[in-house]
């Protein structure tokens, strides 16, 4: 399991502009013919994902908004008690548009949005007070991320329920990934690894990387080339000959 920006695609200014690293669409192919289930979980629409990872896409299960939808074999679905929330995000995602200062971008995902202050730094405080108002006012749930905070319906839902479902019944499993949003997925493999299950945890390090992220990992590894060189390096040893 790979979380998508930061880890396999480089962070970039305009969330609209991110692509994976070359190789990476080619390598996670090869690794979903060898392994059991090869999974990309994002806090990116499934559609976004598809298209980024198109070539791919259809060997991958592809979870999106943190796992608010998925899809497998190219069929999306969505989480039943997030959709009774697609009003009150609309509605909050465009008050939102209209009242960011410059500097500040809405990407309005349909059952979440997140505000971006990656243009403009020093708007980041902006983007914290604004999204605990929305929050308060609406009843989305805020979480910070890079640069940014994320609004989302208020479900017990997020990369480590995912994680837990997706490595359900393997002998072995691993997670990638870069911000705070992956937390839930590392403590999920940890609970897996008590239960006997051999795991990794990967962190793709960066200079914005949380501290208790890189304390919780495994391993490692220098932003999204460091995990391309794992990815190959692993399906090196698992691709049949
Ligand atoms: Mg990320």
């Amino acid at each position: 399991m790979s979380d998508f920006d930061g880890t396999l695609a480089p962070i970039v200014v305009d969330p609209g502009a991110a692509w994976p690293l070359a190789g990476v669409v080619p390598v996670l192919s090869r690794l979903a013919g060898a392994l059991g289930l090869v999974g990309v979980v994002s806090g990116r629409p499934v559609g976004f994902l598809r298209d980024r990872l198109a070539g791919a896409a259809d060997s991958l299960v592809l979870v999106g908004l943190y796992g608010l939808e998925w899809s497998e074999r190219g069929e999306l679905r969505a989480d039943a008690e997030a959709q009774r929330w697609r009003p009150a995000v609309a509605e909050e995602a465009a008050a939102a548009a209209r009242r960011a200062p410059p500097g500040v971008t809405v990407e309005d995902k349909g059952l979440t949005f997140t505000l971006h202050a990656r243009s403009s730094p020093q708007r980041l405080a902006w983007v914290e007070d604004y999204a605990a108002a929305a929050a308060r006012r609406s009843g989305l749930a805020a979480h910070p991320g890079r640069l940014s905070v994320e609004l989302r319906p208020p479900v017990e839902i997020d990369k480590g329920t995912v994680a837990e479902r997706l490595s359900a019944g393997r002998t072995a499993a691993g997670y990638l990934g870069d911000d705070r949003g992956d937390l839930p997925a590392f403590d999920a493999l940890a609970r897996r690894r008590g239960e006997g299950v051999a795991t990794l945890s990967v962190a793709a390090a960066s200079a914005e990387a949380p501290p208790e992220l890189l304390a919780a990992a495994d391993l490692v590894v220098d932003g999204p080339p460091g995990i391309l060189a794992l990815l190959a390096a692993l399906s090196a040893r698992t691709a049949p000959p």
